[in-house]
């Protein structure tokens, strides 16, 4: 007789606590500041074409004393396709982040077609600048809406974007096609279709400048290569970083930036860096 509502309370008691921390973890979102830093008065993507990247004597740490940018300087030419090399934890996804304005430089500034990143809106900076990561945030949804985001696209656009990210044939499979429902981020998926799924969002959103930050790592070779085939013509008049482990996914860039300790050491193109005996070499010689 007592020890069932002794129990409840017990229980309420739980639920009570539970609750405060979720309130607890709510009130700290609900506090976080806005993110109004940069004035979204200057839009220099609104022409639609490519875009420039100057990246000028950029400087970053995280935290107090992890330097991880070091004076990186870099001019990208409306249009061109520029690959970044470098070993594991040299600073190239942080470049990254810097570059779409994510985190404030130390010293420094990124500019778009002239533009100072600090003039531009984030929301402008992210709807223009398409970043495709390694491993891209999916949703409990159908294929169409992690693909389409929400917004309204044609059957058409969709199955295009979907052909070019190598993706027909694993959704044509699928029960219910584009509606069939992925799971927890993604967990019906394999990393390579996961990766696909992204990259088959990033061609819908039809940016000017295209990040992908090590973006097909999970791809078998041959997908890989069929991939970055069908993108080719897709990214012809986008300014393109690609940020790739296997160097075979970079031999199409224009050219290539080697990446150390937060600095850049060597660029050129392939060929040419093929033959200096540094760090690419040294990369591709442990590839082959
Ligand atoms: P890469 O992409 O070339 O592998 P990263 O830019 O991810 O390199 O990392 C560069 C360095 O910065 C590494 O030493 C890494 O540990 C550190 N780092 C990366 N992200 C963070 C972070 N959010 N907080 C603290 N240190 C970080
Ligand atoms: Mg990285």
């Amino acid at each position: 007789f007592m020890m069932s509502p002794v129990q409840e309370i017990l229980n309420i008691q739980y639920s009570f606590y539970a609750a405060s921390a979720a309130v607890g973890r709510l009130n700290s979102l609900f506090s976080m500041k806005e993110e109004t830093r940069y004035p979204d008065n200057i839009n220099p993507f609104a022409g639609g074409e490519a875009s420039s990247i100057a990246i000028k004597d950029l400087h970053f740490k995280y935290g107090d004393n992890n330097k991880v940018l070091n004076g990186v300087s870099l001019s990208i030419k409306a249009g061109e396709k520029v690959a970044l090399v470098g070993a594991s934890g040299a600073g190239k996804s942080t470049l990254v982040n810097v570059l779409l304005g994510l985190y404030p430089a130390d010293k420094g500034m990124v500019y778009f077609n002239d533009v100072p990143v600090s003039d531009i809106g984030l929301d402008t900076v992210r709807e223009h600048v398409a970043t495709v990561l390694q491993s891209p945030a999916l949703f409990n949804d159908s294929v169409r809406q992690n693909i389409t985001m929400g917004r309204t696209y044609s059957d058409d656009a969709v199955w295009n974007a979907v052909r070019i990210a190598q993706l027909e044939d694993v959704i044509i499979a699928m029960p219910k096609k584009l509606d069939t429902i992925i799971g927890r981020a993604g967990v019906k998926l394999s990393g390579g279709q996961r990766q696909r799924l992204a990259i088959a969002r990033m061609v819908l959103i039809n940016p000017s400048v295209v990040v992908l930050d090590e973006a097909t790592s999970a791809l078998d070779s041959d997908t890989e290569y069929h991939l970055h085939m069908a993108l080719e013509e897709y990214l012809r008049d986008r300014t393109t970083i690609i940020i790739a482990h296997r160097l075979s996914a970079v031999r199409q860039a224009d050219r290539v930036i080697v990446f150390d300790g937060g600095e850049i050491i060597a660029e050129g193109d392939h060929d040419s860096l093929i033959r200096q005996d540094g760090l690419y070499q040294k990369l591709y010689a442990q590839q082959i």
